[in-house]
């Protein structure tokens, strides 16, 4: 067993994506909360002062630990790892070409493809590391800007805009779509924006960024409602390319998706029997965690096994504040299929969202009215991330929106507006007024 890595061991997670982000996430979090101190009845005899290189350097060391633990863990399952660019040059050969030059060929019953995605370049957006910049580069800030225009409210626009005010930063956000958090529930999308309104963010959605030009400080950029918008710097998150580029597929004969992403059944084989692709390069759903789990069906049938990817009841966490996590279907699509029946619970009405002073949000279910079923779970609010798994697990395993409420769930807990929201859904919810 080998790997070929050209760059840090961990891919964009771990390097450039989800761990570094949460690290510098929970600081700005902090931060906030700490600012909040005298309303938990904590004085502080100064204000907090955010250092921001600081939490930069604690981010650091968070992934660096991270990477040199995978590098334990190849050690301890005997993987080799082989520093370097492959390239596919036979249907059972990998060439690895390392930073010196010197090429060494591997030979391999089964090769699989897991090269990952990288920030989108729009030629209108030159992005240079400097005045304009790409979510690898925020990572990287030698100093926070005074302010920030960000390009595009999807998951990684809406993270940023709310860490970034959170560390006092002013962010304006442009989404061409009508909302921000466009693949999300409507109502997620709604909430979310007036969460960032509360965050002193501003908000163009259903506008385009028309032109960036070098202003006196950052940069003027002209918007299509006919605004400007003056910052120090530009973040562009408006999605992902593929990292397909001289890997070879051609030489090999691998099909490709329109979109340059590569082609798999759903046993994660492309038309090649022998080659596997795994992850975001195969263009479905760019997430960490459903590349692992295209890795074990891969890997599952790469040894004779036959198993087929299963997503339903995959969950997305976005770490927004508050946070935000949905499974299972929007109400636009549940009302296309089903006749729904809809329950909500806001944490407003929750003891333990009081003692945790994060109020805001709530958990809404779309249920099945005729089998009763979860079609699926919507949450804004503190600890989103963390509690839609009960959520995830009642609509990857079919449950009932009666079986998903008649758990006996822990008290004071956030979790329990899950249980609250499914009670609603059948207007038995005894912690909200009556509805008539
Ligand atoms: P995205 O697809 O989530 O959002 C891009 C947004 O940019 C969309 O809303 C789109 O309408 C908008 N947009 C596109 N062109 C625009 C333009 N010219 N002007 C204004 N708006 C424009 O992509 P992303 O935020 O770059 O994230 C990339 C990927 O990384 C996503 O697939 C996401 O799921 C993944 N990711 C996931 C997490 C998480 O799960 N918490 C965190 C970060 C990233």
């Amino acid at each position: 067993m080998a790997v070929v890595e050209v760059d840090k061991l961990g891919g964009v997670c771990l390097n450039r994506g989800c761990i570094p982000s949460k690290a510098l996430i929970a600081s700005a979090a902090l931060y906030r909360k700490i600012k909040e101190g005298t309303g938990f009845g904590i004085n502080l005899s100064t204000p907090p002062v955010c250092d921001w290189l600081a939490m930069r350097a604690r981010k650091d060391k968070i992934v660096d630990g991270l990477v040199r633990g995978i590098g334990q863990l190849f050690k301890s399952h005997g993987v080799d790892h082989y520093p370097g660019f492959g390239r596919i040059s036979g249907t059972n050969q990998v060439t690895v070409v390392d930073e010196n030059g010197n090429e060494t060929k591997l030979q391999a019953d089964n090769i699989i493809i897991a090269t990952g995605s990288r920030a989108i370049n729009i030629p209108a957006f030159p992005v240079d590391g400097k005045r304009i910049l790409n979510s690898d580069h925020l990572l990287e800030l030698e100093n926070l800007p005074r302010s920030m225009l960000i390009i595009g409210a999807g998951v990684i626009g809406c993270e940023w805009a709310c860490m970034l005010s959170m560390l006092d930063v002013e962010v304006t956000v442009v989404e061409m779509l009508d909302h921000a958090l466009p693949m999300e529930d409507e109502d997620t999308s709604k909430l979310m924006e007036r969460e960032l309104k509360k965050l002193k963010v501003g908000l163009h959605t259903g506008t385009k960024v028309e032109s960036i030009t070098p202003g006196e400080e950052g940069i003027s950029a002209k918007l299509s409602n006919d605004k400007t918008v003056e910052a120090n710097q530009v973040l562009v998150a408006v999605g992902r390319a593929f990292n397909t580029d001289g890997l070879g597929l051609e030489e090999v004969g691998i099909e490709s998706n329109d979109n340059g992403s590569i082609k798999t059944g759903l046993d994660m084989r492309t038309n090649i029997g022998n080659i596997f692709a795994i992850g975001d390069v195969r263009g479905q759903i760019l997430l960490a965690y459903t590349a692992v789990h295209d890795g074990s069906v891969a890997v599952d049938n790469a040894l004779g096994g036959k198993v087929e990817r299963n997503y339903l009841g995959v969950p997305s966490v976005i770490f927004t504040h508050p946070e935000v996590a949905s499974v299972g279907m929007r109400e636009a699509e549940a009302a296309e299929k089903h006749e729904i029946s809809i329950g909500r619970f806001p944490l407003r009405a929750l003891g333990k969202a009081h003692a945790e002073n994060e109020i805001s949000g709530e958990v809404k279910i779309i249920g099945d009215k005729k089998t009763d079923k979860v079609l699926g779970v919507h949450i804004v609010g503190a600890h989103a991330t963390e509690i839609i798994h009960t959520a995830a697990l009642a609509v990857n395993r079919g449950l009932t929106v009666t079986e998903l409420g008649s758990l006996v769930f822990g008290h004071p807990v956030i979790s329990e507006s899950i249980m609250e929201a499914a009670h609603d859904v059948h207007r038995m919810s005894v912690h909200l007024a009556r509805k008539k």
